[in-house]
C-alpha cells in the first residue's frame, strides 16, 4: 500500500472515531434542563444597557445602600471576619434575625435550629426544593411566578403544576387550589408580597392555606423577599406567624431587597428543626458557608429596627412618585400593594405581544421594562408590563415623562 493511502485511512479512521464519542457525549449528556434560555432579567438589562435606556426592568435599586451598612462590611472586612464562617450562619446573625422575627411576627425561631444563611433566596429555594422534592413528586406554583422555582422543580425530578392566576385581581381561590391536590402534591410554592404583581395575601388566604395543608403530608414554601416592602397600612403576613402552618413550612428572605444590596446574594431560611435540619444537610454540600464578613455586618445594622422599619414608607413614597407621573398617561396601573413593582396596561397603546412592546419600548423609548407573559407557563398575555419603582426619584420623573408622551 502506498504511503499516502496509508496516511489516508488513518485519517479517515480518526474521523470516525472522532464522529462516534461526538454521538456520544450527545447521547449520554442530554441537557437537563430544555429549553432554560437566558432570565428575562438578563435579556432586558442587556438590551437596556445597549440602547442606553432607563433600566425600569431587573428588580434592583440604582442607588447605593446605606452608608452605615457599607461602614459596618468594611469594619468587619479588617477586624479580619475573613475565613469560613460556620455552615449555618455567623451566630450573631441567626440571633439578630431570631430578635427581628419576634418583633415583627411574634413567632420565637431558635436560631440554632431553625434558621440557616444562604446565598440569597434563590440558593435557599432551590436547597428547599432539593430537600424535600424526589422524583415523581408535584410541586404547585402560582402563576404568574419567579422564574427560578420551575427548573428547581425540574432538576430535582419533580413535576409542576401550574394554578394560573388572572388579570386584574390575581386573587388565589383556594377551592381551584384544593382541586391540583393530589396524593403526589409534595409542595406548595407560595409568594407574597408577590412579584410580579405587587398583590399580598391576607389573613384569610393564610388561613385557608393553613387548613388546605392539614394533616397532608405537604411542604409549604413561602417566599417573602419583600416582606418588609408593604404599602397603604397593610401588614404583611408571614406564613410562620401561623402555628400550625409553620410546622410544614419553609419561609425564604432576601437582604439583597431588604437593605437595597442584591449583589451580595445573602438572604435565609426559616422552619421547624426537622425541615431545617434537611434542608441544612444539601445546604452543606451545595454551598457549606456563606460570606463571614457580611454576615457580621447585616448582624450589627438589624439591630436598629428603624432600618428595616423604614422600608413601607420609602417605597411607598416612591411607588406615589412614579404613579403620580404615569396618571396622564396612555398606560393603566395596577396599583401595587407590595414589592417594588407595578404592574402597568398597555393596551390603549398597541395589540403587539407583551414581549415585543417591551423590546419596543426599550429600543423607541429608551425605557426598560418586564413583559408578564414570561411569569406564565402558557405564555398568557394580557398587555402587562412591570416596572421597577427603586430608583432614585430623578429616574422616575424623566422615565415618567417619557411615558406620558406616549
Ligand atoms: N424571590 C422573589 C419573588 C424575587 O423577586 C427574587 C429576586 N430578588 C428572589 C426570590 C431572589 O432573591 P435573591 O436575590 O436574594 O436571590
Ligand atoms: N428578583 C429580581 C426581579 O424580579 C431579579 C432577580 C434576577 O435578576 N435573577 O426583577
Amino acid at each position: 500500500m502506498f504511503k499516502e493511502q496509508r496516511y489516508y485511512l488513518f485519517y479517515k479512521y480518526r474521523y470516525y472515531q472522532l464522529c462516534l464519542s461526538l454521538l456520544h457525549i450527545m447521547i449520554t449528556h442530554k441537557t437537563k434542563l430544555e429549553d432554560s434560555g437566558t432570565t428575562i432579567f438578563t435579556k432586558m438589562s442587556r438590551l437596556a444597557q445597549q440602547h442606553k435606556a432607563i433600566n425600569l426592568g431587573q428588580g434592583f435599586p440604582n442607588y447605593d445602600c446605606d452608608p452605615e451598612l457599607k461602614a459596618l462590611v468594611k469594619k468587619y472586612l479588617d477586624a479580619g471576619k475573613n475565613q469560613y464562617a460556620p455552615m449555618i450562619g455567623v451566630a450573631e446573625l441567626r440571633e439578630a434575625i431570631a430578635n427581628k422575627m419576634y418583633k415583627s411576627y411574634q413567632k420565637y425561631l431558635n436560631p440554632d435550629t431553625e434558621i440557616t444563611i444562604t446565598a440569597g433566596a434563590t440558593q435557599a429555594i432551590f436547597t428547599t426544593i432539593a430537600a424535600f422534592v424526589n422524583a415523581g413528586d408535584e410541586v404547585i406554583i402560582i402563576e404568574p411566578a419567579y422564574d427560578s422555582y420551575k427548573p428547581s422543580i425540574m432538576l430535582a425530578g419533580g413535576r409542576p403544576v401550574i394554578y394560573e392566576l388572572s388579570a386584574p385581581n390575581f386573587c388565589i381561590n383556594w377551592d381551584i387550589l384544593e382541586s391540583l391536590l393530589s396524593d403526589k402534591t409534595k409542595m406548595i410554592i407560595l409568594n407574597t408580597p408577590h412579584n410580579p404583581t405587587g398583590n399580598i395575601l391576607e389573613k384569610s388566604d393564610m388561613l385557608a392555606l393553613q387548613e388546605l395543608v392539614s394533616n397532608k403530608n405537604i411542604i409549604v414554601l413561602s417566599d417573602e423577599v419583600y416582606e418588609h416592602l408593604v404599602y397603604d397600612e397593610a401588614v404583611h403576613e408571614s406564613a410562620i406567624q401561623y402555628d400550625e402552618l409553620y410546622q410544614q413550612c419553609v419561609a425564604v428572605y432576601s437582604f439583597g431587597k431588604t437593605f437595597h444590596s442584591t449583589g451580595w446574594k445573602i438572604g435565609y431560611a426559616v422552619g421547624p428543626p426537622n425541615l431545617m435540619k434537611e434542608i441544612r444537610k444539601i445546604h452543606q454540600w451545595n454551598v457549606f458557608s456563606v460570606n463571614s464578613f457580611i454576615q457580621y455586618a447585616l448582624a450589627e445594622f438589624l439591630e436598629k429596627e428603624e432600618n428595616y422599619l423604614s422600608l413601607s414608607l420609602f417605597f411607598q413614597t416612591k411607588r406615589d412618585l412614579f404613579s403620580s407621573y404615569l396618571e396622564s398617561s396612555k398606560l393603566e396601573a395596577h396599583p401595587s400593594k407590595g414589592t417594588y413593582f407595578q404592574l402597568y396596561d398597555y393596551a390603549k397603546i398597541s395589540d403587539e405581544k407583551d414581549t415585543i412592546f417591551a423590546e419596543q419600548l426599550v429600543k423607541d423609548h429608551g425605557i426598560a421594562c418586564i413583559p408578564i407573559s414570561v411569569f406564565y407557563t402558557s405564555r398568557k398575555q394580557d398587555n402587562l408590563i412591570r416596572f421597577c419603582f427603586a430608583k432614585t426619584d430623578d429616574v422616575l420623573e424623566t422615565a415618567g415623562a417619557i411615558l406620558a408622551e406616549i
